[in-house]
């Protein structure tokens, strides 16, 4: 027998196509498929980090074109007005659990940067509770409503990693925003600079390990191609988070506002119907009563929403949430 010479194995085909911006530079075969758009998106693991990847990754104009005004809803608000309203509660609640866990310091403002901060709704809660508010949207058109309900200077687009000095934040939230980003790891690092030591990271994400990834496969909700160009999993998320300089704390693996319905459209999706019709219904973009295949959606939604709560807590309790929430500091 021959000695063993090193062998460098050739990459699969198509395997290194798409670099990984945690520096990994090999994906291994597509992992997942993704029903309706698998001829154009595979989502490949890399080998480095363990999170999925968008493959090929849209670029700027297919992504310009796919944030449309009907991503963002119409009119002054992304969804109907009364979930609107339920879905600033969910706000609220965020609010308070940021505010129990910065302590307040006599003489000091603490400060806030929610990335990816929607209509505002979220830094209006912080704002009440006497924090000084930060934001930024990719779209100018969420901005404006921002800036509407805040009376903040909202930024556009993305923040320049000198946007902030060194250490001047208190708490920085990204809350199911980071799959969105061209650069999720950059941006994780611009915020470990701009945070004080200890500062609070709040972060929630897709969990591509749930049950309801798992089971509705190409039909989750979650999935949300070409919106999402990662998807990660607690494992590859506390990776990801560590090597930008932060400490994992709680993860949290149950959402009411974001695994049950997930359970809710996979199933609606997984049953033929047009892919997330339902929730574009929700933003208003067409009326759910318009046609009976859409009344159907929703009488379907309202049945089997008492089991969707159970799985969101049965999946929570096994550790394999739809949506998971993590608390992270700087370390
Ligand atoms: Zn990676």
């Amino acid at each position: 027998m021959s000695a063993a010479l090193p062998t460098t194995r050739p990459p699969a085909e198509g395997s290194a196509r798409t670099a990984c911006p945690c520096g990994g530079d090999a994906l291994g075969p597509s992992a997942y498929p993704t029903a309706r758009e698998a001829e154009r998106f595979a989502l490949r693991p890399c080998l480095r980090c363990g999170r999925l990847v968008l493959d090929p990754q849209p670029d700027d104009a297919a992504l310009a074109a796919a944030y449309d005004s009907a991503y963002y809803g119409i009119g002054a608000r992304k969804f109907l007005q009364p979930i609107e309203a339920g879905l600033d509660r969910f706000r609220g609640g965020r609010a308070r659990r940021l505010d129990a866990l910065v302590p307040r310091a006599a003489g000091r403002t603490r400060r806030v940067l929610d990335i990816g901060c929607g209509d505002g709704g979220f830094l209006a809660a912080m704002a009440a509770r006497g924090w000084e508010c930060h934001g930024s949207e990719r779209s100018p058109l969420t901005a404006q409503r921002a800036a509407r309900r805040t009376g903040l200077a909202i930024e556009t687009g993305t923040l320049a990693a000198d946007a902030f000095a060194p250490g001047s934040l208190d708490a920085v939230s990204l809350w199911h925003v980071l799959e969105h980003l061209r650069d999720p790891d950059r941006m994780l690092r611009d915020c470990a600079r701009w945070l004080a030591p200890g500062g609070v990271l709040m972060l929630a994400v897709p969990n591509v390990a749930s049950w309801q990834a798992r089971a509705f496969s190409g039909h989750w909700f979650h999935l949300d191609p070409p919106f999402h160009l990662f998807h990660f999993d607690p494992r590859s998320l506390a990776r990801t988070l560590f090597d930008a300089g932060f400490d994992v704390g709680a993860v949290n693996h149950f959402s009411l506002q974001y695994n049950p319905y997930g359970v809710l459209q996979s199933l609606l999706n997984a049953l033929g119907f047009p892919r997330d019709q339902l929730y574009d219904a929700l933003k208003g973009n067409h009326s759910v009563w318009a046609t009976p295949a859409r009344l159907a959606q929703a009488l379907v939604a309202a049945l089997a929403l008492p089991a969707a709560v159970a799985w969101s807590l049965l999946e929570a309790a096994a550790s394999a949430g739809g949506t998971i929430d993590v608390r992270a500091h700087r370390r």
